[in-house]
This record gives structure tokens, C-alpha cells and sequence, in this order.
């Protein structure tokens, strides 16, 4: 889980709530102030933690007594950290059946070419036959950089090592493409030039040849709270549609970025993860609190769980999933198909429980270890929910795991049976929003 240190931090001060006898104005001032100091920390800015731990706080004061003080923080806190990272608007999607013309702008090193590749392959993931398109002339080996990533993943690129009028690169790519009948044309555009009039005069100038459905801002999360004038200037330079943040994984200010790009009500809709082509996220903001708080995202892992089971068992496998039909086989069998996807922790994060265990130490070794208890298991127990204590210790010790080992699995059985309950089928038979907060 990206930000995993500020996620568990929060869910801690929640937590610890928990363990109070009483939930008087000491605990909550305790609780508030663990929280605004974490976010601090994230280099979030000063004055959306000042509103949230106020507005916490009031929350809790107006109630009357008699009412479960604990579920109430946890509500408000969830409620205030994703109105901090909403920017309100959905931005603009590709859609199959026309050409899309993607084109991103940022600024040298943020990651942009990068991105050009995760970017194509989310959507060719979707069924999408994309194309990538160098137009930056400025910087020597931008072609190059963009060739060798687009091979590495098969897809198809155009540029020029001759050419020196981006704008010309950009309509040439795009007509060819477009002939070709790609339906996602993705341009890649110079981060840097001798001047920032310069920049931005050429983003104009590709914008108005290329005519582009959207033009997606990238930005390094490493510069914080900063982010919020770079993503200001690039808006009033050209329409700006949506943001991606990228090197979320490295660095502690990635907070601090999320919500001052949502401060622009910019739409934030991927974050890059990492420098390998899969590492990168969809962003929303519900879900991506919910997997902060370790409260899991069930409606993506179900529907992730679709993209890699087979068409003719996707029903079964749906109505499961809505039943609450939730199994130690059952489990097992998801983590072994979201793990062919890669990005473990990234997916694992979205199952409740996990991020409080810390989804970074949930790795392929713990894993294994769930193998190998099912392995023990009776045909009957694999295909339960739950296990005696008796049972619990017949299977560590026949399994050479632990007690710890087999009661963390039953839990997250129990956890995941719960959460999917809540959850509803819609018309295309995707599993919609659950229970919420
Ligand atoms: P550009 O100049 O904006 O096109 O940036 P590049 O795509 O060349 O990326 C600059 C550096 O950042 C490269 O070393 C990338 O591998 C790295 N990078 C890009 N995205 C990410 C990310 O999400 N996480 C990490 N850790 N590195 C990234």
C-alpha cells in the first residue's frame, strides 16, 4: 500500500481508541492530535489538517450520549481524509469504438515517459489497442527512452531522431495511428526547455494540432505540498484535464502531494507506484482511503478478481463473491490469481484487515504458509469458514506453521465473508459499492 506508514499510523490512533475505557475529551484530543501529526508529516498542508482535526472534533462534541463515540471518529476521520483528497469532477475516460488522443505534460524527470507506457497497457489491459507518440525533440534521448519501453511491452511508437518541430512529430503520429485504426494515441510531450514560456508555448501549440481529448498533468510527489502551484501553472497554461503522481513510493511527502493536487480540484487518476510498467494505481479517492485505513476495498478486489478468471466462470465465481461465500480454499485459489497479476501488495491491500497487518510484510512467504495450512485441512475444513480452537492447533502443528499462522488466516476469512456480504451485484453483473462508511 502506497503511503503505508501515514495509513497505519491513522488507523493506529483509531485503533487505540479501542483500548480506552473511556472515550472523554483527553482520548479524542490524544487521538486528533496523532492523526494531524502524521499528516504534518506527509507534508500535507497545514491548513486542510487544521479544518480536519476541527471538524473531527465537532463531530464528536454535538453528539449526544449514549452514541458509539469509536465508530463516530472513525466515520469522521474517513469522511474528512476523503473529502481532503476528492477534487469533486470525473475526469475524461477513453472509450472504445473512436480515436482517443491522450497527451501528457510535467516536467523533466517527473516520470512522464514512464507513464506514457503504464498509461497504454492499464488501457490495453481494457481491450484498447494503444499507440505512443514522441513529440519531445528537446531532450536527446527522449525518442530512444520511449522506443525501448514501448518494445519492452510490444506496442506501437512513433518519432523521429530528424525532425525538430514536435508539432509536426505529434500530427504525423497521430494521423498514422489514427489510418491504423489505434484507438488510444498517447503524446508524449518535452519536460523542459530554455525557457518556461517556452514549454508552455509549445504545449499550446501541440494541444491546438493535435486537438486532444485530454491532456493529463504528471507530477513527482517528492515536492509535496509544492505541487499545488506546479499544478496550478500547468492548468492556466493549457486545459489540463487530469493529474497523475508519480514515485508515490518513495517518499513520505506523497500526502502531501495527494492533497494539494485535490486542493486545485484537479481529478487525480492513477499513481505510479514504482519504475516497472505495472506499477501503477487507479486513484479514487473512497477506495484509496479506505485501503489507508485498512479498511480493505473489496469491490476492487472482486472486480480485479474478474480480469484474470476465466469469462465462463465469472457468474459462479460473482455470486460467490456477493453471497459471502467465502472459504479458506476460496481464498486461497483469489490469492493465487491476483498474484499472476503482479503487484501483490497492491492487491492485497484492497482485502479488509490487511493494511493493519501491513500489507508490505504480506508477502509471497505468508502466502505460502496459507498454502500449506490449507494443504492440512480435511475436505471439509477447506471449504468452511471457520475452524475450532481444537482444530486451529491440530493444523499449525500438522503444517509446521504456527497458532498465529492459521488464526491470521481465519480471520481474514471471517473479515472478507463480512465485507462481501455488504456488497451488491449491478446490471453487468460487476460487484458495486458495499457497505460504506
Ligand atoms: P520524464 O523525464 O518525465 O519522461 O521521466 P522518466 O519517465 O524518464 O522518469 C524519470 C525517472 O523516474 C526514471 O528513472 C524512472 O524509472 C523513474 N520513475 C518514473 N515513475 C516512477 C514511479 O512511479 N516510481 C519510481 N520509484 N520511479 C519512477
Amino acid at each position: 500500500m502506497v503511503l503505508g506508514e501515514l495509513g497505519s499510523r491513522i488507523s493506529g490512533a483509531i485503533q487505540r481508541l479501542n483500548t480506552a475505557t473511556v472515550i472523554d475529551d483527553k482520548a479524542l484530543t490524544i487521538c486528533v492530535n496523532e492523526i494531524t501529526h502524521a499528516l504534518l508529516q506527509a507534508d500535507v498542508q497545514f491548513k486542510l489538517v487544521q479544518a480536519l482535526s476541527s471538524n473531527v472534533r465537532k463531530s464528536v462534541e454535538k453528539l449526544a450520549a449514549g452514541h458509539d463515540k469509536r465508530h463516530i471518529i472513525q466515520k469522521a476521520v474517513f469522511h474528512e481524509l476523503r473529502a481532503m483528497l476528492d477534487a469533486g469532477k470525473p475526469s475524461f475516460t477513453p472509450t472504445k469504438g473512436r480515436t482517443n488522443v491522450v497527451m501528457l505534460v510535467g516536467l523533466q524527470g517527473c516520470g512522464k515517459t514512464t507513464t506514457c507506457t503504464k498509461y497504454a497497457l492499464h488501457y490495453r489491459k481494457k481491450g484498447f489497442n494503444p499507440a505512443l507518440v514522441c513529440a519531445d525533440t528537446f531532450r536527446a534521448g527522449a525518442f530512444d527512452q520511449l522506443k525501448q519501453n514501448a518494445t519492452k511491452v510490444k506496442i506501437p511508437f512513433y518519432g523521429s531522431y530528424t525532425e525538430t518541430d514536435p508539432v509536426v512529430i505529434a500530427q504525423e503520429g497521430v494521423r498514422k495511428f489514427a489510418d491504423a485504426k489505434h484507438d488510444l494515441i498517447i503524446l508524449d510531450t518535452s519536460g523542459r526547455h530554455k525557457q518556461e514560456n517556452a514549454l508552455f508555448e509549445e504545449m499550446r501549440q501541440l494541444a491546438a494540432a493535435t486537438n486532444p481529448d485530454l491532456i493529463i498533468f504528471v507530477m513527482d510527489s517528492s515536492i509535496g505540498q509544492a505541487a499545488n502551484d506546479q499544478a496550478l501553472a500547468f492548468r492556466e497554461s493549457a486545459k489540463v484535464g487530469a493529474v497523475i503522481i508519480t514515485k508515490i513510493d518513495g517518499h513520505a511527502k506523497g500526502g502531501g502531494a495527494l492533497s494539494a493536487v485535490a486542493a486545485t480540484k484537479s481529478p487525480i487518476i492513477f499513481l505510479g507506484t514504482g519504475e516497472k510498467a505495472d506499477a501503477f494505481e487507479t486513484f479514487e479517492s473512497k477506495a484509496f482511503v479506505s485501503r489507508l485505513l485498512g479498511m480493505g476495498d473489496i469491490a476492487g478486489f472482486a472486480n480485479k478478481i474478474k480480469e484474470v478468471v476465466p469469462s465462463e466462470l465469472q457468474p459462479e465465481l460473482v455470486q460467490k463473491l456477493a453471497d459471502g461465500n467465502i472459504s479458506f480454499k476460496f481464498l486461497c485459489d483469489q490469492i493465487e490469481n491476483i498474484t499472476s497479476m503482479g503487484s501483490l501488495s497492491q492487491l492485497m491491500s484492497m482485502i479488509p484487515g490487511f493494511n493493519n497487518i501491513n500489507v508490505q510484510s504480506f508477502d509471497i512467504q505468508q502466502f505460502r504458509k496459507y498454502r500449506v495450512i490449507l494443504d492440512s485441512m480435511t475436505n471439509e475444513e477447506r471449504n468452511s469458514s471457520s475452524l475450532s480452537e481444537s482444530r486451529i492447533l491440530r493444523l499449525a502443528k500438522g503444517s509446521g506453521t504456527s497458532v498465529d499462522n492459521v488464526q491470521q488466516m481465519v480471520n481474514h476469512v471471517k473479515t472478507m465473508s463480512k465485507q462481501m456480504k455488504g456488497l451488491k451485484l449491478n446490471k453487468k453483473g460487476d460487484l458495486g459499492k458495499g457497505k460504506s462508511m
